[in-house]
């Protein structure tokens, strides 16, 4: 049996490093062992979202698992078999349920029929795609790709209880090429600032930022006020990029001021608006997978980050196909074909 070993300090030697070697290795049916997992984490090893995606990848995948525990630097992950079905994922803290879907969705998409994923945990944390990202930014592009996922969110959940709820509807995928080159000249900004057992107060100075910031209109922010088993605080900027939506987040802390929060994400937009390229950073690195899955595709972003050309390292190690990355000043175009 041909075993593919990955060295999971390569890189960024994150989270990501993992998540792509198992979300292959379950379309490819490829064997792997990973060393070194999250090696250049403070916490290196399998941390619970983890865990929780290489059980779920176990699951999909029907696959026979060493190294499964948390702490634990080094996994063999051999898959049998795809399955669709209606799985539920429970990460069991605050970790991120977008990234354990993430992990699994590929695989999904490749499955013999339709499955739904219910996942318990976080969804809404710093570092990992929020939900809204997903639902608003990265479904849409895979439609276009042909790749149908529907999102519904149940309960918004926030670190550290975590607690949050969301459902994916994914159907059998039929890969088309994307092609995101270009953007509007002024595209239209819609805020949504998320409060959980907040003031609203803090939302109110939020919206206060947004509005003298990026010259937004009343009606163009929304407050929602939602339940959740902690307190959480989320502003979301949606920026019409044409044929993409970007999602730009900042996620409140504790010890945050509520303008800061709101100066993050209104930098964050600034800074991609003044880029004038249709795919952020983070859309960037999910449409890695997408598009090498579909044999082909472009699109013109930011500068890649280390974690973007990791995850494309990776990619090539599992798939015959190759990434080009041209840079143009502070853009890059990002394409994907065959290897060779
Ligand atoms: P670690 O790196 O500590 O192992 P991890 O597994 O949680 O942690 P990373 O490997 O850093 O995470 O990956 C985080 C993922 O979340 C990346 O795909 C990144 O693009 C995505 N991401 C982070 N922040 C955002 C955001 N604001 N919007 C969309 N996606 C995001």
């Amino acid at each position: 049996m041909n075993v593919l070993t990955i060295d999971g300090s390569l890189g960024e030697g994150g989270g990501q490093v993992l998540r792509t070697s198992l979300a292959l290795s379950l379309v490819t049916r490829t064997p792997f062992v990973i060393e070194n997992v999250r090696a250049r984490r403070k916490k290196p090893g399998l941390q619970r979202q983890h865990l929780t995606a290489v059980l779920a990848a176990a699951e999909v995948g029907a696959a026979r698992v060493e190294g499964a525990e948390l702490g634990s630097q080094r996994i063999v992950f051999l898959p049998r078999e795809l399955r669709a079905g209606d799985f539920r994922f429970a990460i069991g803290t605050a970790g991120s349920t977008t990234l354990v879907l993430q992990t699994v969705l590929p695989a999904l998409f490749a499955a013999p029929g339709p499955s739904t994923v219910d996942l318990t945990g976080g969804t809404h944390n710093p570092m990992a795609p929020p939900f809204d990202f997903l639902q608003h930014s990265f479904a849409p592009v895979l439609a276009s790709m042909g790749a149908p996922l529907a999102l519904e969110m149940r309960q918004h959940g926030f670190y550290p209880a975590g607690g949050g709820r969301c459902r994916a509807a994914v159907q059998p995928a039929a890969w088309a090429p994307c092609e995101l080159l270009t953007r509007p000249e002024r595209p239209r900004i819609r805020a949504r600032v998320v409060l959980a057992r907040l003031p609203r107060q803090v939302a109110e100075r939020e919206a206060a930022v947004l509005r003298s910031r990026l010259g937004l209109s009343a009606d163009a922010i929304a407050i929602d006020e939602v339940a959740a088993a902690s307190p959480g605080n989320v502003v979301m900027l949606h920026l019409q990029l044409g044929q993409v939506t970007e999602v730009v987040t900042a996620v409140g802390e504790r010890g945050l001021p509520a303008e800061a929060v709101a100066a993050r994400a209104a930098g964050a937009a600034e800074a991609l608006l003044g880029a004038n390229v249709p795919v952020g950073e983070h859309l960037a690195d999910q449409l890695l997978i997408p598009m090498a899955l579909a044999g082909g595709g472009t699109f013109r972003t930011v500068r890649p980050s280390q974690h973007t050309t990791t995850n494309a390292w990776v990619i090539e190690r599992f798939l015959p196909v190759a990434f080009t990355m041209v840079e143009d000043g502070a853009a890059c175009r990002i394409s994907v074909g065959p290897r060779g």
